[in-house]
């Protein structure tokens, strides 16, 4: 089997509970997160406080070598780590904690791959209609060569069929990882809504939400980073390319699950309507956000065949997996609840999609204007 498994997930993990467990003397381990100069990248680093931040305001700013994240220029490299959310840690456990930061340049404006400033006044902006949004985060396991998690060294696995959803040896590749991802996520306070094996084999997806606003990014994120974590402990990586193989295989998506206020009560399904058609007029912009590099990613998966739709067309349906945007059967019938769009890439960042989406559907085209020439 060629289960290629990295070096460090076979040191002996017995050895590591004896210093585990160690009592810590009072002071508490913060691991600071961000989001690198590829706009996919994580990045962390660990300082010691003498206690436990309370809350986020707790918790000072710091900073990092930009020049070796591919974010700044090494005669200027000092960025500023600005934390805006604390989970608690599920690898060192209580009291320590994990932080998730936004990243500003020398000059206190965001970093290019910072894209929750922007985010976060569009939410500010369209509080009063309380946006939920739910996100379904595909991703592919893989070898630390590359190749996919536990298919056939030369060749291919049987055809997608029985792996969605699937159990046995034969169809779920790589189970403890999900599992293990989940219970971290409920421990951290990562709002996972739940967990299941995709069509393609090696391909799983977690969901998170419901989340209000800015919240549903910086819950995303911080799912990713301990889904990149664990698998780091598993020896194995989970990529979030949008089409990892070639042919007849599934892609990777983000479904993004919106809903507001009006929607989600009785008679909301004309609030949906009204939503999608705004998002009609916005296609072509709308899916140059939907991917990491500017929709390039995206058109390897939007082909219209393996449950998407066409990267140059814009459709929407009840029920229909082929479309840009579905109405669940369920909300068709209840006339209210939510809507899906099934654009997003699995790369995307979610800061971006939730941004586009809000202010396309809650701004006025002035207000809008105003917001993007900020
Ligand atoms: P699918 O049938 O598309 O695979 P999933 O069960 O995987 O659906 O995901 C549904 C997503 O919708 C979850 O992330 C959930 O949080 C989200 N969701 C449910 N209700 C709402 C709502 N009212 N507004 C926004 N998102 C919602
Ligand atoms: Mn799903
Ligand atoms: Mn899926
Ligand atoms: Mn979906």
């Amino acid at each position: 089997m060629a289960c290629h498994m990295s070096l460090s997930s076979r040191l002996n993990k017995a050895v590591r509970q004896q210093y585990m467990s160690l009592p810590q003397g009072g002071k508490c381990q913060v691991t600071y997160i961000w989001v690198d100069g590829t706009g996919e990248g994580l990045r962390n680093k660990t300082k010691t406080l003498d206690t436990e931040p309370a809350s986020i305001e707790d918790v000072p700013e710091w900073n990092f070598d930009g020049s070796s994240t591919y974010q700044a220029e090494g005669s200027n490299s000092d960025m500023y780590l600005i934390p805006v959310r604390m989970f608690r840690d599920p690898f060192t456990l209580d009291p320590n904690k994990l932080v998730l930061c936004e990243v500003l340049k020398y000059n206190r404006l965001p970093a290019e791959t910072n894209h929750r400033t922007s985010c976060n006044k569009v939410m500010e902006k369209v509080k009063e209609h309380c946006i939920w949004f739910g996100m379904e985060q595909e991703y592919t396991l893989l070898g630390v060569d590359g190749h996919p998690f536990c298919w056939p060294p030369n060749g291919y696995p049987g055809p997608q069929g029985p792996y969605y959803c699937g159990v046995g040896a034969d169809n779920a590749y790589g189970r403890d990882i999900v599992e293990c991802h989940y219970k971290a996520c409920l421990y951290a306070g990562v709002k996972i809504c739940g967990t299941n094996a995709e069509v393609m084999p090696s391909q799983w997806e977690f969901q998170v939400g419901p989340c209000e606003g800015i919240e549903m990014g910086d819950h995303l994120w911080v799912a990713r980073f301990l889904l990149h974590r664990v698998c780091e402990d598993f020896g194995v990586v989970a990529t979030l390319d949008p089409k990892p193989i070639k042919g007849n295989w599934n892609g990777a998506g983000c479904h993004t699950n919106v809903s507001t206020k009006v929607m989600r009560e009785e008679g909301g399904l004309q609030y949906i309507e009204e939503a999608i058609e705004k998002l009609s007029k916005k296609h072509a912009e709308h899916i140059a956000m939907y991917d990491a590099h500017g929709g390039k990613d995206n058109i390897r998966r939007l082909t219209g065949q393996y449950e998407t739709s066409n990267i140059n067309d814009f459709s929407a349906g009840v029920a229909n997996r082929g479309a840009s945007i579905r109405i669940p059967r369920q909300v068709g019938h209840d006339k209210r609840g939510y809507f899906e769009d099934r654009r997003p890439a699995a790369n995307c960042d979610p800061y971006t999609v939730t941004g586009a989406i809000a202010r396309t559907c809650l701004l006025h085209s002035e207000e809008e204007d105003e917001d993007k020439s900020k």
